[in-house]
């Protein structure tokens, strides 16, 4: 029994350091992206998964939450309500794409 112990214990042990190792790079990419801002880190435009196209980052858009209405970074925070757009949608074949600056698994273990 003690033996069987002992294995689980060396079991938990890696797992702990895969996960680390497999986490530590997901966490200082979005700590250089937090030190870079977003614009740097996705430059101006972002390709579409859907039909390839490149979908300007850049322009005057507006608010969802507060209809505030701005000239800039598309998935720059909103200066009134700080809200961050989630996704945005293709001007050539409609699909969505996620923001990519959203970490969405840490999204979703926190609910
Ligand atoms: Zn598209
Ligand atoms: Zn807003």
């Amino acid at each position: 029994m003690a033996k069987q112990k002992g294995a689980q214990d060396l079991e938990a042990v890696v797992m702990d350091t895969l996960r680390l190792v497999f986490l530590l790079p997901i966490a200082l990419a979005a700590l250089l992206q937090r030190l870079w801002g977003a614009r740097k880190v996705l430059g101006n435009a972002l390709a579409c998964p859907t039909c390839n196209t490149q979908i300007p980052l850049t322009g005057m858009w507006q608010c969802k939450k507060c209809n505030f209405v701005f000239y800039g970074f598309y998935f720059a925070k909103c200066k009134v309500c700080r809200g961050v757009r989630p996704f945005i949608n293709c001007p050539a074949c409609g699909a969505s794409t996620r923001n990519p600056l959203i970490v969405w698994w840490w999204r979703k273990e926190r609910g």
